[in-house]
C-alpha cells in the first residue's frame, strides 16, 4: 500500500512537463453562507472555474499537460470531439490556439440541446476554430466506435495537408488517439494534493469531495490522489449522463492507468469509486427546475456562478445530501467548482422558464 506525502506525490507529477496556461493554486473557499443555511456541513469550494483560460475549467489544468504533449509529437493541428455545447472543446481549441495549433472541433448535436452559436459554440466561432457539426444519440455524451472513426477520417485528411494531427480524447482522460497517459487524470491528482495543501494551511481535514462526472477523469485523478495521500477523504462522483455502473467502470479503468503511469501501488477497488446517477435526471445537459433553482441559489447566497450541465447538477446532488442527512454536522464537504459557465446563456429559455 502506498502512502505518500504532498513532496513525493507532487515530485512524480513533475516527471510530466507541462506548459503553463492557467492560474494555480486555484483558491479553496469556505461558503460561509451555504454552511449556516443548512447549520452543516462545513462546505467549501475549490474555484476551478477560476484556472483563467477562456472561461476556466477542469479541462484547462488537464490541457496543461494534453497541449505540451501535443507539441513534443510536433503536432501543428488538434482534432478533438464531444457535444456542440462543450467546454472541452472550447477549452481544448483556447489552449491551441495559444500555442500556434490549428483547432479542428467534431461537435455532435441533439435536438433536445441548444445549437445556435451562443455560449462555448460562439466562442469556438470566435476563435476561428474548424468547427463540423454532426448528429447525435440523445440524451448521451459522445462515444464509441463510430466517432473514432470519423476522427480518424478527419486525422487522415489532415495527414494529406501535410500537417500532424494530434488526436485528443474527448475529456482529456481515457488514454486513446495520440495520448497515452492519463493525462488529465494526472492532472487531477496534483489538483486533489493542491486542494490538500490548502486545506492543511487552514487547519482543516477534509471529508468529502464532491463533484460532476463527465468523461471520468477528474474522480480518477481526484481517487487516486486521496488514496495515495492516505486522506481520509471520499470523493462523490455525480454522474451528468451515465448509470452509475458505466461511469464508475470508466473511471476505475482510468484510475488504474493513472496509477500506473505514475508509479504507485494503490490496488485500488470499485469501492473507492463512489458514483451517484440520480441527478442524471433528464438526460445530459437537459436543465430541469432543481438545477435553475440551485444555481439562483448559490449566486444569491455566495455570489458564485454554476453552470447548467455540471455543476448545477452536482450543488442538487450537495444539497439534496445534505438534507437527507447523508453527511455528519461536523463534516468538512469541498464542492469542486469545475467550470461550464458559458453553457448558461444558449440555455436561457429554460432556466427563465424555471425561474419566473
Ligand atoms: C468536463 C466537465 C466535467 C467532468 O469532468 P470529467 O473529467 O470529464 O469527468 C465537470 N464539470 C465541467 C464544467 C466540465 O466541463
Amino acid at each position: 500500500m502506498a502512502n505518500f506525502s504532498l513532496n513525493e506525490i507532487k515530485k512524480k507529477i513533475e516527471t510530466f512537463p507541462k506548459k503553463k496556461l492557467i492560474h494555480l493554486p486555484t483558491p479553496l473557499q469556505k461558503l460561509e453562507n451555504l454552511t449556516a443555511a443548512f447549520g452543516g456541513p462545513e462546505i467549501f469550494i475549490k474555484r476551478d472555474d477560476l484556472t483563467g483560460l477562456a472561461f476556466g475549467g477542469n479541462k484547462s489544468r488537464k490541457l496543461e499537460f494534453i497541449i505540451q504533449d501535443a507539441l513534443n509529437k510536433q503536432a501543428d493541428v488538434i482534432i478533438t470531439w464531444a457535444s456542440v455545447q462543450s467546454n472541452w472543446c472550447l477549452q481544448t481549441a483556447t489552449a491551441a490556439r495559444k500555442f500556434g495549433i490549428k483547432p479542428i472541433l467534431l461537435l455532435f448535436k441533439t435536438d433536445e440541446l441548444p445549437q445556435e452559436y451562443d455560449g462555448n459554440l460562439l466562442l469556438d466561432y470566435i476563435l476561428g476554430a474548424d468547427i463540423r457539426i454532426r448528429e447525435s444519440e440523445k440524451g448521451k455524451v459522445v462515444r464509441g466506435e463510430d466517432v473514432l472513426e470519423m476522427v480518424e477520417e478527419v486525422a487522415h485528411e489532415v495527414r494529406e495537408w501535410g500537417h500532424t494531427p494530434y488526436v485528443a480524447p474527448l475529456g482529456g482522460s481515457a488514454v486513446g488517439g495520440s495520448m497515452e497517459k492519463p493525462l488529465g487524470a494526472i492532472s487531477y491528482v496534483s489538483a486533489l494534493a493542491e486542494m490538500e495543501e490548502q486545506a492543511e494551511a487552514l487547519g482543516v481535514a477534509i471529508d468529502y469531495v464532491i463533484h460532476a462526472a463527465g468523461s471520468g477523469g477528474t474522480q480518477a485523478g481526484l481517487a487516486v490522489g486521496a488514496k495515495t495521500l492516505d486522506k481520509n477523504c471520499r470523493i462523490l462522483g455525480i454522474s451528468v449522463s451515465e448509470s452509475k455502473e458505466e461511469m464508475a467502470g470508466d473511471v476505475l479503468a482510468i484510475a488504474r492507468d493513472t496509477e500506473r503511469a505514475l508509479n504507485l501501488d494503490l490496488d485500488l477497488r470499485q469501492e473507492d469509486i463512489i458514483v451517484l446517477d440520480e441527478y442524471v435526471k433528464a438526460g445530459y445537459g437537459v436543465v430541469d427546475r432543481d438545477v435553475a433553482e440551485v444555481i439562483q441559489l448559490l449566486f444569491k447566497t455566495e455570489g458564485i456562478v454554476l453552470d447548467p450541465v455540471y455543476t448545477g447538477k452536482a450543488m442538487v446532488a450537495l444539497v439534496d445530501l445534505i438534507k437527507k442527512g447523508y453527511f455528519q454536522k461536523q463534516d468538512r464537504v469541498v464542492f469542486f467548482h469545475t467550470g461550464g459557465t458559458p453553457a448558461l446563456f444558449p440555455n436561457r429559455d429554460r432556466l427563465i422558464e424555471f425561474l419566473k
